[in-house]
């Protein structure tokens, strides 16, 4: 069933993936909700916008309402100091020091107290996601199982954060990590599934050559020379100086035009100082964009000879699995979720550095075959493995698993 713009109630079902999923996915999908039925279920994060978080939740929350969920989304507010602190807290659930003080710890445990007496959460379903609300649960009239899901790539915490977090997260039920390597010691059940994305989104929707034109046209993008473009929040662990230096290098031997478009999330403090720094670099074949338009998103991971996302740390990294839906191939730092889109030389390549990533962009830009070949087995990957349908039914295998 093909979605139709013009109908009055434009919420993308279950049933319009049947042309990407089958009907007996659809069915089955269906069928698991069946007993869910009713269910009022919470989501609860730390950002309505940017980055990826926010990205999964906007389509999964309605998806799940969809199919017979109550299911709402709520995102704790706090002040600046707040996100300073979870954003290093972010940033040591990835490896990086910190120093937690007994007062930052006290602003990170009342700021969340402050949102659970705002937040009634006494749903059958809660979902947590990542260490901002975290502590939250020892506030709960748990009504149902409380699950926390934490998107960040989990395999090397910095230990002292890790001892001081871990007690809340065994107040759960369970524990959603997206690849097996994020297991933690912990006396809760971990669960293992990997975000996907919404096709029909204004980000991924299918788009005419004029659309693509018009929205570069309009942001000044020249496109005399291929492009090779990085989609991502202004953070140091996406390596944006990296990919400006593997660009200096591939252009050497291939000319091209490097755009970086970022954003900013509200719960990212640092997000302005890291686009300053790469500001610097901006001349008139490097690009840095900082705007708030899907609809350019779509534009350059379609129109790009190229994508990059060269992270050193990722989760999962949605960019990755949206510009291979595109069927642009992508060249992807060999960490966390990154190496479970992206098989080396199969549908993308992977790069440990500098040299290897300059080196596979002028291979990419020199070989349309290659381009092609490997652009027409990413979306193959996508369509089978990162659509959020199977999200959906991840979710509700996990729901169901608590009825049982
Ligand atoms: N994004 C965007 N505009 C930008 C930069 C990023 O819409 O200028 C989106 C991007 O398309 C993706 C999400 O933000 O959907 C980032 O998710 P990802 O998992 O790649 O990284 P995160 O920001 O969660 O670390």
């Amino acid at each position: 069933m093909a979605k139709n713009p013009r109908d009055p109630s434009p919420l993308v079902q279950v049933e319009h993936y049947e042309r990407y999923v089958g009907a007996e996915a659809v069915e089955r999908i269906l069928e698991k909700a069946r007993p869910l039925q009713d269910l009022r279920v919470a989501h609860v994060n730390s950002t309505y916008y940017g980055g990826g978080v926010a990205e999964l939740l906007s389509p999964l929350t309605l998806l799940t309402n969809s199919v017979g969920m109550a299911t709402e989304w709520r995102a704790i507010q706090g002040p600046p100091d707040f996100f300073n602190i979870t954003k290093k807290m972010h940033n040591a659930l990835q490896g990086a020091d910190i120093h937690l003080t007994p007062m930052k710890a006290t602003i990170y445990e009342e700021v969340v107290y402050e949102n659970a007496v705002r937040n009634r959460l006494d749903h059958d379903r809660v979902v947590i996601h990542d260490p901002q609300p975290l502590p939250i649960v020892r506030h709960s009239r748990k009504r149902g199982p409380w699950i926390w899901r934490c998107h960040v790539d989990l395999s090397h915490p910095e230990p002292s954060l890790w001892a001081y977090l871990k007690p809340f997260v065994e107040q759960y039920d369970a524990t959603v990590l997206s690849v097996p390597e994020y297991a933690r010691e912990l006396s809760v059940p971990q669960v293992f599934f990997m975000p996907a994305i919404d096709p029909f989104s204004i980000k991924n929707r299918e788009m005419h050559e004029a659309e693509i034109e018009e929205r570069l046209r309009h942001h000044r993008i020249p496109t005399d020379l291929p492009l090779v473009v990085q989609v991502s929040r202004f953070d140091r662990w996406k390596d944006p100086e990296g990919v400006v230096a593997a660009w200096r290098l591939a252009r050497k031997e291939m000319p091209c035009t490097l755009v970086l478009l970022g954003n900013m999330a509200s719960d990212d403090p640092e997000g302005q100082k890291v686009y300053e720094q790469v500001m610097r670099h901006k001349d008139e074949r490097l690009m840095v964009l900082s705007r708030e338009d899907t609809a350019l998103v779509n534009a350059l991971q379609r129109r790009a000879a190229v994508v990059v996302q060269k992270s050193l740390r990722e989760g999962f990294g949605l960019t990755v699995a949206e510009a291979m839906w595109k069927g642009t191939p992508v060249i992807g730092g060999n960490v966390g979720g990154i190496r479970h889109q992206i098989e080396d030389g199969h549908n993308g390549f992977l790069v440990d550095t500098v040299d290897q990533c300059a080196a596979r962009i002028v291979q990419v830009l020199r070989n349309p075959r290659l381009r092609h070949q490997l652009g027409h087995r990413a979306h193959e990957t996508v369509r089978r493995r990162f659509l959020l349908t199977r999200y959906l039914e991840q979710y509700l295998d996990l729901f169901n698993a608590f009825e049982a």
